[in-house]
């Protein structure tokens, strides 16, 4: 499903984010850039060790919230963008404010290294617990904001990996439509 917001293009697809050739993907990373499983460990096995390598070189690792790069390795990406999102609490614990800021903190640094494309998958909502409904309304809100300003970027796409998260995703983004003056529908197909 395609949407538009002002000069970008935002679509859903369901699937590998690690067979996406946008020009950057991000990865759900952990704080110490160290290898995990989920996405984390896809991108590092479909990527070879050149990304882990580089990452390794990192020093202070990735705080929560924030966000670093590297090589893509083999991936079909131009570049990884490792950002990390919180672990889930119960709430209260500033969850959705890290939250919405590792998703923005990917947007800034795509920009600043004028990659026009970039593919996120449902940040936190694997090991790190967040509850999928929760999680896809921070991450539309955060992409959507930042799509509110001039930008290089011209393509948002969010992977998700299940058919039930793929849903979630379609359906609030056709909430937003009511709400969001500037978003239109492109095409219903995937
Ligand atoms: P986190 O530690 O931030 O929770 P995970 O990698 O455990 O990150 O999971 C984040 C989301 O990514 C989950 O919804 C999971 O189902 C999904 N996921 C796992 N592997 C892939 C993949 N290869 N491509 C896209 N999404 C994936």
């Amino acid at each position: 499903m395609k949407f538009q917001l002002n000069q970008t293009t935002i679509r859903l697809h369901q699937g590998d984010i690690t067979q996406v050739a946008a020009e950057a993907i991000v990865n759900a990373a952990n704080s110490a850039l160290a290898s995990g499983g989920g996405v984390d460990g896809a991108i590092h096995r479909v990527g070879g060790p050149a990304i882990l390598a580089e990452c390794r070189q990192i020093k202070g690792g990735c705080p929560t919230g924030s966000a670093v790069s590297t090589t893509a390795g083999r991936l079909p990406a131009q570049r990884v963008i490792h950002t990390v999102g919180p672990v889930w609490q119960g709430g209260r614990k500033q969850e959705a404010k890290l939250l919405g800021s590792a998703y923005s903190a990917a947007l800034f640094l795509a920009e600043e290294e004028g990659l026009t494309s970039i593919a996120f998958p449902a940040l936190s909502t694997g090991a790190y617990g967040y509850p999928a409904e929760e999680a896809c309304a921070v991450a539309l809100a955060a992409v959507l904001g930042h799509l509110q300003w001039e930008t290089v970027l011209r393509e948002v796409i969010f992977v998700l990996f299940s058919g039930r998260d793929y849903a979630l995703y379609q359906t609030h983004l056709q909430q937003l439509l009511a709400t969001e003056p500037n978003l239109r529908l492109l095409a219903n197909e995937a």
